[in-house]
Order: C-alpha cells, then structure tokens, then sequence
C-alpha cells in the first residue's frame, strides 16, 4: 500500500551513514496540530485494531480508499491495524455518545451510511451535522488515565468513522473535482481516521493539514502538523503498563465520546 508522499513544501530527510532513515516532512506548520483531550488520548501501540467496514451502499472504490487510508495512518503512526472484515453495524445507531456493540475483536468500525435513513439501526446519529458534513470519526476513551512512556494518557477503548454515503466525491487520494464538492473520500477517510486516533482540528487555521476541518484541493498527504500528531499519540509515545483487551468491557461504563464532535465539513465549489 502506499505510504505518504513527501509534500512540495518538504523534503526528504536523510540521516547520513549506513542504513539512512528517511523520514517524510509534510507541508505547512509542525505546530498546526491539536488532541482530542488533555491529557491525550491514545490507543495501545502495543495491541492492535482491528476493523470492520461497512460498505453498504458505499461510493465505488470505498473498499480500496478504506485499506488504504489504514495503511497511511499505520506507516505515519506506528499503530497496527488488522482487517478482521465486513459488519451491518453503523456507529451511532444507538444515539450520540453511545458505545456501539460491535463484533466480538472489533475495536474499530468504518462505515456509509445515509442520513435520516428510515431504518433506526442503519441511521447514525453522528450524521447530523447538516448538509456540509461529508463524515464524522471519534473515539470513546476510558476516563481514568493510564502511565505509558513518560506521561499519562487517556486509553482509547473503541472508534468509529461514519461518512455520508449520499456525497458525491470521486474516489483515491487525488485533488478531487474542480466543481461540485471539495475533497476525495480518501482524503476525508485519512481526516476521521485521524480523530478516531485521538487527534482534534489544529488550534491554528492551516489548510495544508488532513485535520484541517474542511476538505481542500490538495492531494491527500499528511501534512506537517498531522506527522506530529500521530507520531505524539503512536508508536514513539510508548505502551500502556497494565494488560489491555479484558479491559475493554470494564472500561465500557466510563467510556466517553471525545467532548467535542469532530465532523469534517465539506465545501461547495463556487465555480470561481
Ligand atoms: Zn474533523
């Protein structure tokens, strides 16, 4: 699978002698990056995520852009994720800031999903964002916090991307249209999936970032704040102490959504 280019702005970062280590700089500013909670919240870099998709009704191409957004986040981060295969679950079926039954060994589940559709159980109560909002990711974390590496942290215990199906985007990673709506459903794929691994909007307004709260033109790339994002709540920031796995269900009835929503809003092209 791809892993991410290196931006036009960057450059490729080489650390001289045997075995150079090339590291991506993405565009725009390291700074622009932000967390969905204080302290952060993260997964387990030592466990891994599985997920399912939903691909009901899904845009062409869903399948592919669902695999590959994994993957880019997984090379940028350090987290491990495994496919473990398809579900009917739709996130957020049971209402806003409730934890989902997902599968048995199902941390995550991406889905499409029609807003307002008439059936309850296929209806996210995350896509109401109105007619701007093209997806929606989070994550519910466990309130206590927990050591791992130098610091404490929230544990994120289950995730969740629903996009809405009904948009018209072109599938991949590309610039997308030139009229209609911004953005790829890659692009909006990388963006949630970088909430549901804790990551918020950057305080600072910088387009050239994925967590940007809008869809751009831009090619989906991490930009500069999004590898320092993922880098802070990935691999690099160290494993949680205690077992997890069992600690899932115990962990269920503290678990809470991240406070604040984290849709991503898409904008229409105004044909100038
Ligand atoms: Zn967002």
């Amino acid at each position: 699978m791809p892993t991410p280019s290196t931006g036009a702005g960057g450059g490729a970062l080489q650390a001289g002698g045997s075995g150079a280590v090339t590291a991506a700089v993405g565009r725009g500013n390291p700074k622009s990056v932000g967390y969905l909670t204080t302290p952060p919240s993260k997964w387990d870099p030592c466990t891994t995520i599985r997920y399912r998709v939903n691909l009901t009704g899904a845009p062409k191409g869903a399948a592919a852009d669902v695999d590959t957004a994994i993957a880019r986040i997984a090379a940028a981060s350090g987290l491990r994720f495994q496919k473990v295969g398809t579900t009917s679950v739709v996130p957020g079926s049971k209402g806003k800031d409730v934890l989902d039954d997902y599968p048995s060994g199902t941390d995550l589940v991406v889905a499409f999903a029609r807003p307002n559709n008439p059936a309850k159980a296929r209806r996210s109560a995350y896509l109401t964002g109105g007619a701007d909002t093209v997806g929606v990711g989070g994550a519910f974390y466990d309130l206590d916090t927990a050591r791992a590496g130098t610091r404490s942290w929230h544990r994120i215990v289950q995730g969740y991307v629903v996009l809405d199906r009904t948009k018209s985007m072109p599938s991949g990673f590309g610039a997308g249209n030139t009229t209609g709506l911004i953005g790829t459903w890659g692009q909006v794929l990388m963006h949630e999936l970088g909430h549901v691994v804790g990551l918020d909007h950057p305080k600072i307004s910088d387009p050239a970032q994925i967590m940007y709260p809008a869809t751009t033109r831009k090619p989906a790339v991490w930009g500069a704040g999004d590898l320092v994002g993922l880098k802070t709540v990935g691999k690099p920031s160290g494993c949680f102490s205690s077992a997890s796995g069992a600690m899932t269900a115990l962990t269920v009835p503290t678990a809470q959504k991240q406070p604040n929503d984290a849709a991503v809003r898409v904008l229409p092209r105004s044909g100038h």
